[in-house]
C-alpha cells in the first residue's frame, strides 16, 4: 500500500505559565510581579483558612469545587511567607 506513514514517539507540550501577582513577602514572587510556583491552587477564603499547609495545588483534581461569589472571598492556598520552615509542605516547586 502507498502512502506515508508518520509516527509519533513523543510530543511534549510546554505551557508557560504566566501568573502575576503583587504580594511580595510569598516565597513564590519575584521581580516583575511574576508568581514562579509550577502551580498554584487559588480557593474561597474559607477553604484556605480551613486546612492544612499540606493540601494544595498537587492535589487539586481530589477537592470538592465550591462558590466564592465576589474576588474578595477568594485567596492563593499556595502562599507561603519568604523564610518559612513550611515552604515544601504543599509540595509545590519554585520554576526559578
Ligand atoms: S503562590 Fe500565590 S501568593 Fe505566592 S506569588 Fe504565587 S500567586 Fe502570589
Amino acid at each position: 500500500m502507498n502512502g506515508i506513514k508518520i509516527t509519533y514517539e513523543r510530543i511534549e507540550l510546554i505551557v508557560q505559565q504566566h501568573i502575576h501577582c503583587i504580594v511580595n513577602d510569598c516565597h513564590y514572587w519575584t521581580q516583575g510581579n511574576k508568581c514562579v510556583a509550577n502551580e498554584i491552587l487559588v480557593a474561597t477564603n474559607g477553604f484556605v483558612e480551613s486546612q492544612p499547609d499540606q493540601v494544595d495545588a498537587p492535589m487539586a483534581n481530589q477537592l470538592t469545587p465550591d462558590s466564592a461569589g465576589n474576588c474578595a472571598y477568594t485567596a492563593c492556598k499556595t502562599y507561603v511567607n519568604k523564610g518559612s520552615d513550611k515552604i515544601n509542605a504543599d509540595k509545590v516547586n519554585r520554576m526559578s
